[in-house]
This record gives C-alpha cells, sequence and structure tokens, in this order.
C-alpha cells in the first residue's frame, strides 16, 4: 500500500514538472525584430530549411539548404524556386539557424511585402537570447559586468516598452540605431550570456509600468530631457550631471565638411539652393544643447531644429546636438561634446560608474529617477 502511495506521488511530482516547465516554455515571450527592409530579392541559405505560407501557416516544402525569395507586383512575395506565392513566408530549420544577409539568425525568419516594394525581413526569437545578440553591438562584454547588467535590464525594458505599444504591428523592434542594434548568433559571447542569465526577466518599472528606457553612448557631461527629443511625459527621464563618461572617447569630438557638400545635402533634402554665408549655433536649452540652427544665405535665413539637422548629416558625424561651428576657407568645422541624443542611460557613464565599484541596480537608478527593479513574466 505503501508502494503504490509512493509511486503514486512520484507520478504526480513528475506530471507537475512537465506541466510548469512546458507552461514556463509556452510563457517565454518572443520578440520580433526587423532585421532589414529595402530589399528586393533575397537568397538565404542553412541546413533543413521549412517555408511555410503565410497566414495560413501551410507548408510549402521542408528540408531545402537554400533558396531564393522575390517580391511581386501587390502585396505579394515568391519564392523563386518553385513559384509558390503567398502574403508572406516564415522560415524555420532544424540546424538551429538561417543565414540571411551575410548573418546568422536564432528562432524564425518572418518575410512580409514592405510597402516600397520590398521584402521585410523580421527575426522572430525568444526576447533572452534576443539580448545575448544585443549587448557586443551597443556596448561591449568586456566591459565592467555591472555595467553590461544595466545595458541589458534597460534593453530588456526597452523591448518590453515597444512591444506593447507595437502589438498590432509586423515587428516590435528594428535591429538599428532607430530602436536597439542586434547582431545575431555571431555577436553572442559567454560574458553577455552571463549578463543576461543573471538578470533574467527583469525590468525596471515606474509606478508599475516598465518605462520607456532609452540610452545613448555618452552624455558629454550631463543628459538631456526627453522633451527636446520626444513628445509625451517621462517622469523618470530627468536630465542629470555625469561625470562618469569623461574617460570616454566620444567625449569630445570634430567633424569637418566642405561648405559646398552642406549646401548640397540641404538642395537634396528639398530646401531651394542658395550659397551659405553664415553658420550659427542658436539658442540653448538648459543642458547646454543647442535648440536649432540658423544658416545664413544669400536672401534668407535657414532655422533648423537641432536633432533634424543631425539627422541631416547624420547621428555618426554629427554627434550630438551639443556643439560650436565655424566656417573657414570654406570648410564647415563642428566641435562638441557626447554622441546620441543624451536621454537616459549614458553607456559610457554607466562603465565609469560601474568602475567606481556601483552595482548595475544604482546605475539604473542614477539615470532613471524613481524607478523600482523587478521581475516580468
Ligand atoms: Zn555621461
Amino acid at each position: 500500500m505503501l508502494k503504490k502511495i509512493l509511486a503514486e506521488f512520484l507520478i504526480l511530482v513528475v506530471l507537475t514538472a512537465i506541466f510548469l516547465s512546458s507552461a514556463e516554455a509556452n510563457h517565454r515571450p518572443k520578440i520580433r525584430v526587423l532585421i532589414s527592409r529595402d530589399i528586393f530579392q533575397l537568397k538565404i541559405s542553412g541546413a533543413h530549411l521549412s517555408v511555410a505560407e503565410l497566414p495560413s501557416g501551410r507548408q510549402l516544402f521542408k528540408y531545402r539548404d537554400f533558396f531564393t525569395v522575390l517580391r511581386e507586383k501587390g502585396p505579394f512575395l515568391k519564392v523563386s524556386e518553385n513559384g509558390a506565392w503567398a502574403k508572406g513566408f516564415v522560415l524555420t530549420s532544424t540546424q538551429g539557424y538561417i543565414s540571411i544577409l551575410g548573418r546568422k539568425y536564432k528562432g524564425q525568419i518572418l518575410l512580409y511585402p514592405g510597402n516600397n516594394r520590398d521584402i521585410w525581413i523580421i527575426n522572430e526569437l525568444p526576447l533572452e537570447e534576443y539580448l545575448v545578440g544585443l549587448v557586443n553591438k551597443e556596448i561591449s562584454s568586456q566591459w565592467p559586468l555591472a555595467a553590461v547588467k544595466a545595458q541589458v535590464v534597460a534593453a530588456r525594458t526597452y523591448a518590453y516598452y515597444q512591444k506593447e505599444k507595437r502589438a498590432d504591428n509586423l515587428y516590435d523592434v528594428e535591429a538599428s540605431v532607430n530602436d536597439q542594434v542586434y547582431g545575431g548568433i555571431e555577436s553572442e559571447d559567454e560574458r553577455a550570456r552571463k549578463a543576461v542569465r543573471e538578470t533574467e526577466r527583469e525590468i525596471i518599472f515606474y509606478q508599475g509600468k516598465p518605462i520607456f528606457a532609452v540610452y545613448h553612448a555618452c552624455c558629454g557631461g550631463k543628459t538631456e530631457a526627453p522633451a527636446y527629443v520626444w513628445s509625451g511625459d517621462y517622469p523618470y527621464l530627468q536630465s542629470i550631471p555625469c561625470i562618469y563618461c569623461l574617460d570616454s572617447p566620444h567625449f569630445v569630438w570634430h567633424y569637418q565638411l566642405k561648405l559646398e557638400r552642406l549646401e548640397k545635402i540641404l538642395r537634396d533634402k528639398g530646401y531651394i539652393h542658395q550659397p551659405i554665408k553664415e553658420i550659427l549655433a542658436g539658442p540653448r536649452n538648459e543642458n547646454k544643447r543647442i535648440v536649432k540652427i540658423i544658416i545664413k544665405r544669400d536672401g534668407d535665413t535657414l532655422e533648423i531644429p537641432a536633432p533634424e539637422f543631425r539627422q541631416l548629416l547624420g547621428y555618426d558625424q554629427l554627434r550630438s546636438t551639443n556643439f560650436w561651428v565655424k566656417i573657414i576657407n570654406r570648410v564647415v568645422s563642428f566641435s562638441g561634446l557626447g554622441w546620441g541624443h543624451g536621454v537616459g542611460l549614458c553607456q559610457w557613464g554607466a562603465r565609469g560608474l560601474a568602475e567606481t565599484g556601483a552595482d548595475y541596480q544604482s546605475i539604473i537608478k542614477y539615470y532613471y529617477q524613481n524607478v523600482e527593479i523587478g521581475k516580468r513574466f
């Protein structure tokens, strides 16, 4: 009798364990990452690739190692090898990865026709795996572990925030500086995985909700208030002093371009062509950043909001809106402080703070005010 009760008890334990682990697997959140667009013909490789059409999910073929997808007229894609048409395709591989545009990705690949007669390439994978492939694209996993963990928790929170906001879209985040840079499998390493594992499921909350956890490379001495970059109310994103990024190679930057080149950029962006006579860094806000740039020309004066001017010249060229400008011998010279929009967590500052011995929770609470860190899902 005792044996029977014991056996039944053991069966119950095993069944409960199986149920819990499958429930956990089912609740492992995924994320849809836009890898690329503006692609019109796509070569895909991998081992044992299977392709199903969307939205039906009907399998078209399996166990291929290579095939090509083309954009067709109307809202359709076509597999060039067998002529199958659909409004989208989903690709999986038994090998564990799929090679697209020279990079390897985990999970599955979704292909949709874009609205520019292009193909949208979306990688859907577990969110925690996405974070492992993000660390070395945003910072370096070799930085002090507290800084890497702060980056991971901020990136996880940002991903969550966008997942909820963009639930009706075809993707949650872009794999670029528009959201968070993601490099696929080849960007992963053991230290990035350790930072993800040791902060598993941790999210930054403000009044019970995931925050808009934005970050940037280097603030240049003071972070920016969000109102100068985005509309909306983010009480946890306040401008704060930061001396911890002083050692960053991006603290001071210089950029030069020929006056003719700037005139061409303006012309290409739709401004009527006029020779430029003078460029003035317009008024600065209380966080030292320029609000607008004033360009005096033969016959008119252009006033361009500084964030828009940064976009015109390129985010990697005009690295921040905290700069000085002068024209010498028909060359426009910019010198500035920091890299990025300046709002939220300063990545190089997080590294500096970690070097002082701060833990990742303190780093997060320094750059995001009145927040809590807790586990989600
Ligand atoms: Zn900083």
